[in-house]
């Protein structure tokens, strides 16, 4: 039989050498700063390896401060020095400089040791490397970024989604409302895409929707126009700061660009190529005016232009 791991005798120990070996072992650096004069009287041999300065150098709390990244240094040195002064157990994360100019992210864990009478002794604490973590939350951050971009785009034609339009609608509502100034909105609907879709199959039919897309982004031409997927084979422009008769010519521009392209339709009941239905309207907001309803206004638009023979642009109700 193998003897027990651990005993189950309590352990009393009274050898400093042992804690030492424990203390200068370890990956955290511990270190001790003297409360009255301000000097180190300990720091772990460990901190050569990591900053490249020896222990020995480490002489007055100023070598730590002044071996604080430039950016960390005053903050990270009035936040220590505060809570010292409170005598409040605290931590600060920081980049410390090495010897040979590197950045290190440091976490610095500190306890204020008191006197039996209350007042400060000392400090002890121990600083980490906390760089690969640091590096690693950076990185989570960066994809968060990049995340909220591709969550705003429509993954099969690269322009804004729906989600986008949402998030845009009510904010170039307000800024038109605010400021007094046309707001416009195209609805935009391919024709026979079911036809297409049956004829051509499916990864044709998408095909299509890219091209669509593509022309009706380059159709909202200006900064703040917005060209987003609604869903299927729709499309919406947001046209702020544009009248009725400018929304008017973007939607004409609109179909006559995909006429250029001239993408066949060997299946549509409207000729030979691959049109659109448009809805179009205009709206100076004010205070009796909703956007859900005037979206709904331009998508009876839509549908006139569809019941009319489609391949045209509806800007009024029936
Ligand atoms: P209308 O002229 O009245 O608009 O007729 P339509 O056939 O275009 O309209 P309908 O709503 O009947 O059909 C829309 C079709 O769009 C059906 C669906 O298969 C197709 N569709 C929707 N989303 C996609 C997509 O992401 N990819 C492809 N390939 N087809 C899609
Ligand atoms: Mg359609
Ligand atoms: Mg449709």
């Amino acid at each position: 039989m193998s003897a027990p791991i651990f005993s189950s005798q309590p352990v009393a120990c009274d050898d400093p050498g042992v804690y030492r070996t424990l203390l200068e072992s370890t990956k955290a650096i511990p270190w001790r700063i003297d409360w009255a004069t301000m000097r180190f009287t300990y720091i772990g041999p460990q901190i050569e390896e990591l900053l490249g300065w020896s222990p020995s150098s480490w002489i007055a709390v100023t070598d730590w401060a002044e071996r604080i990244h430039e950016e960390d240094r005053q903050k990270t040195v009035d936040f220590c020095v505060a809570q010292s002064q409170q005598g409040v157990d605290h931590e600060a994360d920081y980049r410390a400089l090495t010897r040979d100019g590197e950045e290190v992210w440091i976490r610095d864990v500190v306890h204020v040791v008191r006197r039996a009478d209350g007042s400060v002794d000392s400090l002890v604490g121990f600083m980490f490397d906390i760089t690969a973590r640091k590096q690693a939350e950076d990185k989570i951050l960066q994809l968060q970024r990049e995340l909220e971009v591709l969550s705003y785009r429509d993954s099969l034609t690269g322009v804004a989604n729906r989600r986008m339009f949402d998030t845009l609608y009510p904010v170039e509502w307000a800024k038109a409302r605010a400021g007094g100034e046309p707001l416009s909105l195209l609805v935009i609907d391919i024709d026979y895409f079911k036809q297409y879709n049956d004829h051509y199959g499916h990864v044709q039919g998408d095909e299509c929707l890219r091209r669509v897309a593509a022309v009706l982004d380059a159709g909202a031409a200006r900064t703040r126009d917005l060209c987003a997927r609604f869903g299927g084979e729709e499309f919406v422009l947001l046209l702020p700061a544009t009248d009725e008769e400018a929304a008017r010519n973007i939607a004409e521009r609109c179909r006559k660009l995909l006429a250029q392209k001239e993408l066949p339709h060997a299946r549509s009941g409207v000729g030979r190529l691959v049109t659109v239905s448009i809805g179009v309207g205009t709206i100076v907001p004010g205070a009796g005016d909703d956007p859900e309803v005037f979206l709904d206004r331009i998508d009876r638009r839509l549908y006139q232009a569809k019941s009319a023979g489609r391949d045209r642009v509806c800007d009024v109700e029936a």
